[in-house]
């Protein structure tokens, strides 16, 4: 048996034949296993899914009741017969219920990471590495000049306009399942006590995240503020909404404001590189961690991941999945940057 006996692609993306599902699927299939609740990777239509309670929680809230025809929810390291194959979901620290798919029969072991960082999190269980026979990994970051340093030191930053602004409102772009909540937990963190405020569009994933036991401290919806409240406050918003808000400083939270131009080009004042998918050295870290002699690259930076994986004398190739996005910058900086 080789890896692909396990896994393939296929059109609607990874399959396991043997297993009788897909993981993470692009089209609508009979059963699919899902990583996490990214858009990209959560769709809804399928006909049974199984994943952790919390991505399952998460599809429903983005979808509503009906998102599939059926679900099971297992927990970290549970393992699951599906057909011939043996699933465990293992924590991939990208977002909450972000879970890595390891598939096994035959003593061999794929593990198909979904998207994944080897960073710490208040808001989500810390990445497991899981020893395997083949890996697959996104490459979002995948180029050398991709180093996300420290997010605490972002954050400081962040901190330290407040005190210098307390007159202008704080509007902090961020991706609205994860990477708000994470940064309002970091702020948390760092001991910033004050009303954190909220854009209607991150209301729900935000107050579920609180229901999960995750600590965001006190958060209000900026609605119901007044621009008295709003100044000098710190506001997590989708990146189109600093209209009403006093002299805004416009910041954005994400692993690509680490490119200058990118972060000058959509008018971002104040570029917080704070990023949920492992950067280069995680990457290649985590692929080597692994003990994998086989390494699928599913989106992003594909080629130079595959060029370092086999100067290590990994198999490697790309798989070029098409629909997976990158979140990042999917809901961010996309839309109405000028009013970012
Ligand atoms: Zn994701
Ligand atoms: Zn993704």
């Amino acid at each position: 048996m080789r890896p692909e006996d396990i896994l393939l692609r296929t059109p609607a993306g990874i399959c396991c034949r043997i297993g009788g599902f897909h993981i993470d699927p692009t089209a609508t299939v009979e059963k699919a296993v899902i990583t996490h609740a990214h858009g990209d990777h959560a769709r809804a239509g399928h006909g049974a899914v199984l994943a952790t309670q919390e991505t399952l929680d998460l599809m429903r809230l983005r979808y509503g009741e009906s998102f599939a025809g059926s679900t099971q929810a297992i927990r970290y390291g549970e393992t699951v017969a599906l057909g011939r194959a043996r699933v465990t979901l293992h924590p991939a620290g990208h977002v909450l219920g972000s879970a890595q798919v390891a598939v096994a029969a035959n003593g061999l072991r794929v593990v198909a990471s979904g998207d994944y960082k080897n960073v710490a999190d208040p808001t989500c269980a810390a990445f497991e590495l899981v020893r395997c026979d083949a890996f697959i990994t996104e490459a979002t970051f995948g180029l050398p000049v991709f180093r996300h340093g420290n997010p605490e030191a972002e954050i400081a930053k962040l901190l330290r306009s407040v005190d210098l602004f307390p007159e202008r409102a704080h509007l902090v772009g961020a991706y609205a399942l994860g990477k708000a909540q994470r940064v309002i937990a970091m702020l948390r963190a760092a001991g910033y006590d004050q009303t954190i405020y909220v854009h209607g569009a991150l209301e729900k994933i935000t107050r579920y995240y609180q229901s999960r036991g995750i600590g965001l401290g006190r958060v209000e919806l900026a609605r119901n503020a007044n621009k008295a409240e709003l100044a000098g406050a710190i506001t997590l918003c989708p990146p189109s909404t600093s209209r009403r808000f006093p002299e805004p400083v416009t910041c954005f939270a994400s692993g690509w404001m680490r490119v200058r131009a990118r972060a000058r080009q959509h008018l971002v004042e104040l570029p917080l590189v704070i990023s949920d998918h492992a950067d280069w050295d995680g990457l290649t870290a985590t692929i080597a961690a692994t003990g994998a002699s086989e390494v699928w690259v599913t989106h992003g930076q594909e080629e130079a991941l595959v060029h370092w994986s086999a100067t290590q004398g990994l198999q490697a190739r790309a798989l070029d999945i098409v629909g997976y996005g990158d979140e990042d910058e999917a809901d961010g900086l996309s839309e109405n940057p000028g009013e970012a």
